[in-house]
């Protein structure tokens, strides 16, 4: 049984407020055919989605089976849309790409039918609206009539309690309108039909009950039916909403083929995203590298130059006097510092002497070692160096003959200092 109570509802659009219904209290029989009957623009469309839950009111109250639909969650909206109602529109709503089996069986993806039954209970309700051979055609290639016919299989697919149907004739010539009412009255035998229709002739033919609807508000019912004189009868079962998985992906599979264009634009869309992440990281990683080959290249202008001798600046610098001290004791001998050593109170005086670390840190390095550990590629050196070179600090003298005969020496070279000195003192003495 359906109650509504006092139901309003308004739509606003801009700062224009249109009020489509004004409070309708109405119930309806279990079973039922009910026309509606207005003008244009009097609230029979959002009437009737408000009774098929396609729209929420504002206000006001819809009773389902004694029970109010302002505890309804999301999913009790779902099982009651799509278990005890059924739509046929109009204009038909089929869905142009799919043949009219699967507009037909798509009603039952949502109640987690098998594919089999699917397609036996679609082929079924196209058998009772008499369009069984047409089940491979595509929507386009159906007169109207044929159309609406199938809307209605649609509707009656899922076996719903409720069918609403608004303005089924409206596109249709009266002679298929005809066979379009006959269906809804052996529809309506037992199940609730809903209908609007501007036509009162049809209206008259047909339903077993008229409401004339204007200006939002119920202004005529040939039928009234109050629910505190009836008795209400037992609440059928509702089966839940389901859809398994395998239906699910395979829909989304279909619509997003079916869309190919849209698809892959999203596809490219989303990839610029992840493309211009990876031409972030590309770049800064690349920057890395430049700087990384740039700081090799700057500091092998540098090289590193190991003398024969040397002395530590940092251990000359840093040496605490405790260091120091501890360097007199390790040799005694060393003068007159080491007379204080073996007897030093923790309070004493201590000397730091630079100069004294500085002048003992001079060592020499064993240069000979290092040359036999460099040519055998100890460390792996020339991975590290571009070159070593080795410098003996010799300077040999050379000596060569030139054209006029006279020997000249040619390492150090001298012809230059020669040549100036000579004619300085040549121009001098002259
Ligand atoms: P009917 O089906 O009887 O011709 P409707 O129920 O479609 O009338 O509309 C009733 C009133 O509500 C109309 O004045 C219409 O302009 C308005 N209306 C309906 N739907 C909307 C909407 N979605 N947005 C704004 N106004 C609407
Ligand atoms: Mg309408």
């Amino acid at each position: 049984m359906l109650q509504l109570d006092s139901i309003t509802k308004s739509y606003t659009t801009g700062d224009f407020t249109q009020q489509a219904l004004a409070g309708v209290s109405i119930a309806f029989r279990d079973n039922e055919f009910v026309a509606i009957l207005g003008p244009s623009g009097s609230g029979k469309t959002t009437l009737l989605n408000i009774i098929g839950c396609l729209d929420k009111y504002d206000s006001g109250d819809l009773i389902i089976d004694g029970v109010s639909t302002k505890q309804y969650k999301d999913r009790d909206w779902d099982t009651y849309r799509n278990n005890r109602v059924g739509f046929v529109f109009q204009s038909y709503n089929l869905i142009p790409h799919q043949s009219v089996l699967a507009n037909v069986e798509l009603a039952l993806t949502l109640s987690g039918v098998s594919p089999a039954e699917r397609k036996e209970r679609a082929l079924k309700a196209l058998e009772e609206v008499g369009l069984k051979d047409h089940a491979n055609k595509r929507p386009n290639q159906l007169s109207g009539g044929q159309a609406q016919r199938v809307a209605i299989a649609r509707a009656l697919v899922n076996n719903p309690t409720i069918v609403l149907a608004d303005e089924p004739t409206g596109a249709l010539d009266s002679k298929t309108s005809v066979d379009v009412m006959n269906l809804l009255t052996e529809i309506a035998r037992d199940r609730l039909v809903v209908m609007v229709t501007h036509n009162p002739d049809l209206a008259d033919t047909y339903a077993n009950r008229i409401v004339n609807l204007a200006d939002g508000q119920i202004v005529g019912d040939t039928n009234p039916f109050d629910p505190a004189t009836e008795p209400a009868p037992e609440p059928k079962p509702v089966r839940r909403t389901a859809m398994s998985f395998f239906t699910a992906l395979s829909l989304s599979a279909q619509n997003l083929w079916t869309k190919k264009g849209r698809t892959i634009m999203t596809a490219f869309a989303g990839s610029i995203g992840i493309i211009g992440i990876a031409l972030i990281l590309a770049l800064a990683t690349s920057a890395n590298n430049y700087i990384r080959s740039v700081e090799e290249e700057t500091l092998s202008e540098y090289p590193l130059t190991i003398t024969r001798s040397g002395f530590s600046i940092s251990a000359m610098m840093g040496g605490t006097p405790t260091e120091s001290n501890a360097v007199d004791d390790a040799d005694g001998a060393n003068g007159e510092e080491a007379e204080s050593a073996p007897t030093r109170p923790d309070d004493s005086v201590r000397v730091a002497k630079m100069l004294t670390t500085m002048v003992r840190g001079i060592g020499s390095n064993d240069l000979v070692a290092l040359k036999a550990f460099l040519d055998a590629n100890g460390g792996n050196i020339h991975d590290y160096a571009r070159s070593i070179e080795y410098s003996y600090g010799i300077t040999p003298l050379l000596y060569a003959k030139n054209p006029a005969g006279n020997w000249q020496q040619v390492n150090p070279y001298t012809a230059v200092s020669d040549y100036t000195t000579s004619s300085l003192s040549s121009s001098y003495f002259s």
